[in-house]
């Protein structure tokens, strides 16, 4: 038996090209592969939080803004339930319960 033959009984790996990896990191793709960006208020003892207007924020910032470990639009939120200015941004994947479906 040679070194050869015994690889080709080895399990057939996926082929990494044929895999398909998204990449959200600016506002368009979140807006095209339909996930949601929620502000949370940072407020002392509030943590309100909501689904952001991403048409609007790309109105404002434009499509190629990124926001992994942006600061500029966090600190522009402002909550609608305690007035604070401020706040933090996650992304959530498409689902019902982000409405992006
Ligand atoms: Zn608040």
């Amino acid at each position: 038996m040679s070194i050869v033959s015994n690889l080709t009984r080895l399990p057939k790996r996926p082929n990494p090209s044929a895999t398909c990896h998204t990449t959200v990191t600016t506002l368009a793709d979140i807006k095209r592969e339909r996930w949601a960006l929620w502000g949370n208020c940072s407020g002392m003892n509030c943590g309100h939080g909501c689904k952001l207007d991403i048409d609007a924020l790309i109105e404002l910032f434009g499509k190629n803004h990124v926001f992994i470990n942006d600061t500029i639009i966090p600190r522009r939120l402002v909550c609608r339930k305690c007035g604070h200015r401020g706040g933090s941004c996650h992304i959530v994947p498409p689902s019902k319960h982000t409405g992006s479906l």
